[in-house]
């Protein structure tokens, strides 16, 4: 069995709650369980959201839950030249173009559409699918766009992106009880998912000030990483769909997944960056005891309160 590679990528973009404290202790003792690694990413590619600040509370917090990690942090900020380069091949597939729809525009047609009775298709995530510029552009104010300084992003052609696969996609998923994470058998128990990226519609890659989306560097990452398995949130279940498409039009190894449950608020609401009653740094500064946490944690007691 090769050496398993986990990895905690948190985006500095505020500080972590217990959610991510949960998510980093699961990745930490199952890289432990199973002699592995556990590698930190700074998902940063939003470089006006992110901050050093924000990532030295990171560092800082991880350290306070007892989270070792292999040196260096690979920063994505810092690879735009590689996700350039991904981006390159797939639009040498022919599998991107210029979309030129502002958000504004799109929930206009959306809205006009949906007038008229019907339902305008939602990717997993709640927003429209793509309409397509000259579904709401006319020739000359598309030409004018191209030619001009126009913002606009890199889509993928989901349609022709999905006629090149020879076979369906799918993943490898993991338990979702957290427990099972402790015993190396138990987790190789898991079974197959049926990938189903036409759900998303024409995703974003890229746009034009920033060479890279979540999706596309995400791939890009883990495979530069040599990460073998990926747990992170149920959340993130539905994007993983993207994710193995992306692996296969980029031919990039494919890494198992495990898709954990969300700690809740007392609630029920999810946690969330702006709720600084359960930020790790003012749980560490009211003098919580770690340990208590996360074993509570790891078996399922713990409720935010
Ligand atoms: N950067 C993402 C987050 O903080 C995690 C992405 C992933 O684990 O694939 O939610």
């Amino acid at each position: 069995m090769t050496q398993p590679v986990f990895r905690f990528a948190p985006s500095p973009n505020g500080k972590l709650h217990l959610g991510h404290a949960f998510s980093a202790l699961l990745n930490f003792r199952a890289a432990e369980a199973l002699s592995g690694r556990l590698l930190l990413r700074m998902e940063d590619i939003d470089v006006v959201r992110c901050t050093p600040e924000y990532e030295a509370v990171i560092v800082e917090d991880l350290r306070w839950l007892g989270i070792g990690w292999e040196e260096p942090v690979l920063r994505q900020s810092e690879q735009f030249d590689d996700y350039r380069a991904a981006l390159g091949r797939l639009e040498g597939l022919g599998l991107v173009y210029r979309a030129f729809l502002t958000r504004a525009e799109i929930k206009r047609y959306v809205a006009d559409f949906e007038a008229g009775g019907d339902i305008w298709p939602r990717d997993p995530d709640g927003a429209p699918l793509y309409p397509g510029d000259s579904a709401v552009l006319s020739e000359q104010e598309l030409t004018a766009r191209r030619k001009g300084d126009a913002a606009y992003a890199l889509r993928l052609d989901m349609k022709a992106a999905l006629s090149r696969l020879e076979k369906p996609l799918s993943w490898w998923e993991g338990p979702a009880d957290e427990s099972r994470a402790r015993s190396v058998g138990d987790w190789n128990l898991g079974h197959d998912v049926v990938a189903d990226p036409a759900a998303w519609g024409d995703v974003v890659l890229a746009r034009k000030d920033t060479p890279t989306s979540y999706h596309l560097a995400v791939v890009v990452d883990d495979a530069r990483q040599g990460i073998t398995d990926v747990v992170r949130g149920k959340d993130i279940f539905p994007a993983t769909s993207i994710h193995r498409l992306l692996q296969v039009l980029l031919s990039l190894p494919e890494p198992r997944y495990r898709h954990h449950e969300l700690m809740l608020a007392e609630n029920g609401q999810k946690l969330s960056k702006s709720n600084f009653d359960t930020s790790l740094q003012s749980l560490r500064a009211s003098g919580v005891s770690i340990q208590d946490l996360a074993t509570k944690f790891l078996n399922g007691s713990y409720v935010p309160g």
